[in-house]
């Protein structure tokens, strides 16, 4: 099995109880040339959202106590411009589209706005916290930049299944 960039040996087995399902996908959604998307990515957006509430609820109780910090509520919801956001009171935004993202870049994410409890700024103080959890968290950010436009290409069920296809 190839793994793809940005998984570490140590998390394969726990991670591929988990989601073999979801491995899959995402090996598909990476492979996948820009301007398609997966066929077997059609399901209703609803239930990427549901998918994307569960997941993204239980990676953030699994950093928040490694980080040693708290948080609020987590809401679910489309952002046009931003993949997370943290509110001085520690209740945390993701944009269910993250869910499409490979799992390395959805902790990056995550870890990204659970720093925000430490640090309310984008500070050397932050980037550290950031790199202290997540070493290679620069590779995952670049990937956001470059790919992230096509965690946009799923438009759902309204308007039909595969873009362009
Ligand atoms: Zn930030």
């Amino acid at each position: 099995m190839t793994l793809p960039r940005g998984w570490s040996l140590q998390k394969v087995p726990e991670v591929l109880q988990q989601r073999a399902g979801w491995i899959r996908k995402h090996l598909s959604l990476l492979q996948a040339t820009p301007g398609e998307f997966p066929a077997h990515l059609s399901r209703p957006e609803t239930a990427y959202r549901e998918e994307a509430r569960r997941y993204f609820t239980q990676r953030t109780r699994y950093w928040a106590e490694r980080m040693g910090v708290t948080f609020g509520r987590i809401t679910i919801r489309e952002q046009k411009t931003r993949w997370g956001s943290c509110s001085r009171q520690g209740n945390l935004n993701f944009n269910w589209r993250l869910i499409l993202a490979p799992p390395p870049v959805i902790d990056y994410v995550i870890v990204h706005e659970l720093a925000h409890r430490l640090h309310l700024n984008h500070s050397p103080a932050f980037w550290a916290t950031v790199g202290r959890h997540l070493p290679d968290f620069a590779r995952h950010r670049r990937w956001l930049k470059e790919n992230g436009h096509r965690l946009w290409q799923y438009t759902g069920e309204e308007k039909g299944d595969v873009p362009g296809g």
